[in-house]
């Protein structure tokens, strides 16, 4: 109730600021997680301005909206999000925005249920992290795309052609990704890492895929979790698991303990960008260059 209260109060003060819109206005778009940003900003190029509420290392299972990131929401043409329940301390916010009659763009909306990852983790009913399927990411270009080009028609040749060259991009990405995991047999790929973010990868690319946390980095995990993990890795014979940039290492080095307790070697692989990119400027910073630096970690430590 309280939380309802302060998220109305701001509201109404960021009302009484805002102003009428110039004739030379750019779409204004707030987005949530690095990944959206960095695909927003590719398709509307100059032509939006982009606010993303989550940088590099933020979690979004946890993230939860300021008073600053109120007032960006609020004053923004359009918000564009992950949805089914990634963002989930943002959903009660959104649904407020709605309320104020503000376009929200939830980019799952655009994938069929049907090729959804199931799990019970989420209100939502479906694993979250579906900008791991490269072709997940395709069909959400060519949604984003149509979606500026209806809210800015005047530019909509621009975002096409912006789109479009994206979406060529994506497919050699796909076919880079190929190449570099074909070579490493079907036994060894065991991703484990600190929560459950790569089911997707996994179905696309065929790894056995275990998260210490779960779906959600809401719950940490146990010391159950920690002794059945490392039971796993001996018996599959894995010899690397991952930390993630947007998740506490403890998790992980507490596995890699438990295991070298029972007089076996394994090895911290690397770290992998999971629910968030590398910080902006760099090449991790990109959609792109996080998915090749992914693989490249995955596949350098696994084929050992
Ligand atoms: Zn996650």
């Amino acid at each position: 109730m309280k939380k309802y209260l302060y998220i109305t109060l701001v509201l109404l003060v960021v009302a009484c600021k805002q102003k009428e819109k110039p004739a030379n206005h750019k779409l204004q778009i707030v987005t949530t997680t690095t990944m959206i940003t960095d695909l927003v900003k590719n398709i509307g190029g100059d032509k939006i301005e982009v606010k993303g509420l989550m940088g590099a290392g933020v979690d979004p299972h946890l993230y939860k909206a300021s008073e600053g990131d109120v007032g960006k929401l609020f004053n923004a043409d359009v918000i564009i999000y992950n949805g089914i329940h990634l963002e989930g301390k943002l959903e009660e916010v959104f649904e407020k925005m709605r309320h104020q009659n503000k376009k929200t763009i939830a980019v799952a909306d655009a994938i069929d249920k049907n090729t959804l990852i199931a799990s019970e983790y989420f209100a939502s009913n479906y694993d979250p992290h579906i900008w791991f399927d490269i072709t997940n990411w395709e069909i959400i270009t060519k949604y984003l795309m149509h979606q500026l080009s209806a809210l800015d028609t005047k530019n909509a040749a621009f975002y096409k052609e912006n789109g479009e060259a994206y979406l060529r991009k994506l497919a050699t990405l796909k076919i880079t990704i190929s190449e570099m995991i074909n070579p490493l047999p079907v036994e060894k790929r065991i991703l484990v890492t600190a929560h459950d973010a790569f089911n997707y990868f996994g179905k696309a690319f065929q790894f056995n895929v275990v998260g210490l946390q779960g779906l959600s980095t809401a719950t940490e995990a146990g010391v159950k979790d920690v002794q059945k993990m490392a039971a796993f890795i001996m018996e599959k014979n894995v010899n690397a698991i991952f930390v993630e940039s947007s998740v506490p290492k403890r998790t992980v080095e507490a596995l890699q303990e438990a295991v070298k307790s029972k007089g076996f070697q394994i090895e911290i692989g690397g770290t992998l960008f999971s629910d968030a990119l590398g910080d902006s400027g760099t090449i991790e910073g990109t959609y792109i260059g996080m998915y090749k630096h992914n693989v490249k970690t995955i596949i350098s430590s696994l084929q050992k």
